[in-house]
């Protein structure tokens, strides 16, 4: 498969000037600059000729000419049309299909049915910041058929989505990671393998996606609202955090918590995702809803 020597940072900057690239901060442009962090990620992603990925924002391309030398075939969506000068210098690759588009505006699941036939599909991406929760929440709501996902993400972000119960970072996005997928930090990055350098620190987080949802409910959409509810208001309980948010009157909600043995004076940040299930099919029960 293809195996080119990546770009130094030296000559990734004559080329973006040659075009007359400007990084925009507001599309979240830190390109990566280090290969071994390059190369790490794409290992994370154990990727060989039955893979498919999909990469969201490859901007310069550095990451996207490691990922094309490893799988059979590489679909990235980039945002910044400035770009694809660039890309027709850097990025000639057979096996390589770049999309102009927003990734929040693209049907994926058709993506992936089109391009992907038989391959073993996992995105792999150096996410822009501004949009991460939004991004991977997109992701898990539309059940792509995928088996894995690699990103960067701020290292806040990525301790919050591998966080546990009781935790400060603990948070609904935690729980709808967790529904659908085993996480772990692959590793911390610092700002430096950037080009330019972001303020903050940054991890890549693998996750594995589960065949199966963690857990079975009745009812996907009211576990999901329960969850959101009962983070809605960190500092109350959850018996008023599920009646304010959810608009239920106390003495069912009450009932409900105390049916499944679980304290409706506690705080909803203390549960984990299975305390969560059985309040969702215990309220779908008394509310028939
Ligand atoms: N993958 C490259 C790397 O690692 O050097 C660039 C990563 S940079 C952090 C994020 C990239 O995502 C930028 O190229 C940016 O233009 C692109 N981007 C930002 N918002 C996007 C969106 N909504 N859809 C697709 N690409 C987006």
């Amino acid at each position: 498969m293809n195996d080119k020597k990546l770009y130094s940072p030296k000559v990734m900057k004559d080329i973006l000037d040659k075009y007359g690239f400007k990084f925009s901060k507001g599309l979240g442009q830190n390109f990566l600059i280090d290969g071994n962090i390059i190369n790490k990620i794409a290992d994370t992603a154990e990727l060989d000729e039955k893979s498919g990925v999909l990469e969201i924002g490859p901007g310069f391309g550095t990451l996207t000419q490691v990922l094309c030398g490893k799988a059979k075939k590489v679909v990235a969506i980039e945002i910044d049309k400035s770009l694809e000068r660039v890309h027709k210098e850097t990025l000639n690759y057979d096996n390589l299909k770049i999309i102009y588009d927003d990734f929040m505006k693209i049907d994926v699941n058709k993506l992936i049915e089109e391009e992907f036939k038989g391959l073993d599909v996992k995105i792999v991406a150096n996410l822009p910041y501004y949009i991460t929760t939004p991004i991977i929440m997109k992701i898990l709501e539309e059940k792509y058929k995928i088996s894995k996902i690699v990103v960067m993400v701020q290292k806040e972000v990525a301790q919050r989505l591998n966080s546990v119960p009781g935790s400060k970072d603990y948070g609904a996005i935690t729980l709808a990671v967790q529904y659908r997928a085993d996480t772990e930090i692959a590793m911390l990055v610092p700002n430096t393998v950037f080009m330019p350098r972001p303020k903050v620190d940054s991890a890549v987080i693998e996750f594995n996606i589960l065949k199966a949802p963690r857990i079975t409910v009745e009812d996907e959409e009211l576990l999901f609202s329960v969850i959101k509810a009962s983070f809605g208001q960190r500092r109350k309980t959850l018996l008023n955090g599920l009646c304010n948010n959810l608009k239920l009157p106390k003495e069912i909600v009450k009932e409900a918590l105390e049916n499944v043995d679980i304290d409706p004076g506690i705080r909803g940040e203390t549960l984990g995702l299975d305390q969560f299930g059985r309040i969702a099919d215990e309220l779908k029960k008394h509310l028939n809803l």
